[in-house]
């Protein structure tokens, strides 16, 4: 974005409306705070970052499956998940104005406020940024949207909208499992629509109350079933090689650390330069109860640093508690584990079992479960443990849109300065890869030679034909829908087979024919 803009939004949401990007949802009523639709490019760009997504985590990839799974679950889920007792956010009222506001959010909405809401009340720091009245103690309020399955409108009947993707996935584990020929480690990705009754919705799209999130869950053995196997367990310490292929004796570290190196090469792929994001590792005390780590990837977005997506390494809780549940086994059987725990003699369990015992004691678990989850494991069982990388879809899409987003000043050769406004995506997310132009409407030789390469070309990517108005016009409007490329077929080309190649960033202009196009593309859109 242009150092000018970096502290708006203004400017890049009034291109998206101009533009077809991005609408207030029912705006013909007034809108719906938090509710958002995606118009014609919009919902190019969302399909190009979905599909980039999937390429890059499920069909790039031998050891990942994907799943599509229902918006609305056996209710049960969401209690075994702790979404119906715990997913809440603190609420506080406004006494005087009655704003509802997210108790931890107030600093922030004060910030934004500015000295403007300051003047209001010289005791405004306890009190409502917007009107400085009295707010009542926060008190937690659910997320989860309710609604009713069926024709009566019972308490038994209630369901809920899916806060997340992922836990359709650890449901459907089994299914996975037994019907996609994975062992562990393997994973299972998941994107969709997620609902979530935010309470202050803000920062245009970035959180929403619907939305679409991007999830994989990567299954791994215990660390304690690695070192069965291989005698020990690769740590961070050990230096691995996160870039070369995934190795059998990686503990969850390492595999943890291995997803963030991932997503972060997915961000880089898809157009996110590093040094625009930061890792940002949870503090002990900021982690779940049952997290062993967690990383925010978060993005310098024109309102702030805020969290992009997150990895969690989340140990055996999610399957476990379905485990508990649904009185459903979630354990898998790993022949290999099986075979090397048979190698063990009884000195040599029983010293395991001490060990496992005392590590877990260490941090605050029971040494009888220790000693039967050994057992478990010399049969060759476990619950597998699970690395969560979570992506938001709109919120991805909202930092490509602030990267891409620069007003350019050019001077021409006269002297007379102008604005370009140019989206600079990535060609692999860019919702017009693009634009044909006949040069000449009435040559009709050279109109049917760019119909025709129109034509070709829409087969294989998303394409646009513009054979109005003057040549610098039509290139700066797809310089604002981000189109990388534009061709522009003029009346030499039918003799020659040639036409001009104009490329968005460097404006550039490069003749070339046709199949020395399709190169120049496939090699800018290949992953
Ligand atoms: P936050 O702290 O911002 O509320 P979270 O930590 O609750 O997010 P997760 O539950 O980990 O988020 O969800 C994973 C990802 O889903 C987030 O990193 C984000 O990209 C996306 N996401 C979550 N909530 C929203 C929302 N309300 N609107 C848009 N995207 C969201």
């Amino acid at each position: 974005m242009a150092e000018e803009n970096k502290s708006s939004l203004d400017p890049l949401a009034a291109l998206c409306k101009r533009r077809g990007f991005i609408y207030h949802s029912s705006e013909i009523y007034g809108g719906m705070p938090g509710f958002w639709d995606y118009g014609p490019l919009g919902c190019e760009l969302k399909q190009n970052v979905k599909q980039a997504w999937w390429q890059f985590t499920v069909r790039g990839r031998e050891d990942v499956a994907g799943l599509d799974a229902t918006i609305i679950m056996h209710p049960k889920i969401w209690k075994a998940s702790g979404h119906l007792d715990t997913f809440a956010d603190p609420m506080t009222m406004c006494k005087q104005c009655k704003k509802l506001m997210r108790a931890d959010q107030i600093d922030d909405i004060r910030a934004e406020l500015g000295k403007k809401a300051a003047a209001v009340n010289p005791a405004y720091a306890l009190s409502c940024p917007h009107c400085g009245g009295e707010m009542t103690e926060p008190k937690p309020f659910n997320l989860m949207f309710k609604t009713v399955v069926g024709p009566i409108d019972d308490p038994s009947n209630v369901a809920y909208l899916r806060p997340e993707t992922a836990q359709a996935i650890f449901a459907q584990f089994t299914n996975v499992l037994s019907t996609s020929r994975q062992q562990v480690p393997f994973g299972i990705a998941q994107m969709g629509k997620s609902f979530r009754n935010e309470v202050t919705p803000r920062n245009y799209t970035f959180r929403s109350r619907e939305f679409e999130q991007m999830e994989l869950e990567f299954f791994i053995r215990p660390d304690e079933a690695v070192e069965i196997l291989h005698g020990h367990v690769v740590t961070l310490a050990d230096n691995p090689d996160l870039n070369g292929p995934v190795q059998d004796d990686w503990g969850w570290e390492v595999w943890h650390k291995y997803w963030v190196e991932q997503r972060k090469k997915f961000l880089n792929a898809v157009g996110l330069p590093t040094e625009h994001f930061v890792e940002y590792w949870q503090k002990p005390d900021e982690l779940a109860h049952y997290a062993r780590a967690c990383v925010d990837i978060e993005y310098d977005f024109p309102f702030g640093r805020q969290e992009l997506e997150g990895i969690a390494a989340r140990s055996d809780f999610d399957l476990t508690q379905h485990q508990k549940h649904s009185g459903e086994s979630q354990m898998v059987f790993d022949d290999p584990l099986k075979q090397a725990a048979k190698k063990l003699d009884d000195a040599a369990r029983k010293a395991f079992i001490e060990k496992v015992q005392a590590d877990w004691v260490s941090r605050g678990k029971d040494p009888i479960a220790a000693e039967k989850f050994c057992l478990n494991l010399f049969d060759g069982k476990y619950v597998p443990h699970v690395i969560e990388p979570s992506a938001g879809v709109d919120r991805l899409m909202l930092a490509l849109l602030c990267e891409a987003y620069e007003e350019q000043k050019l001077t021409d050769e006269k002297g007379k300065e102008d604005i370009r406004t140019v989206l600079h995506f990535h060609p692999k997310v860019a919702p017009v890869k693009v634009a044909v132009f006949p040069l000449v409407k009435k040559d009709e030789a050279c109109f049917n030679m760019a119909r025709e390469i129109f034509d070709k070309l829409r087969k294989k990517v998303n394409c646009f034909w513009d054979a109005s108005g003057q040549i610098g016009r039509r290139y700066r409007r797809q310089d604002e829908a981000g189109t990388p490329w534009c061709i522009t077929v003029d009346p030499e080309s039918p003799k020659d087979g040639k036409f001009t190649v104009r490329d968005r960033d460097s404006m550039q202009q490069e003749r070339m024919t046709y199949e020395e196009f399709l190169v120049k593309m496939y090699a800018a859109l290949e992953f």
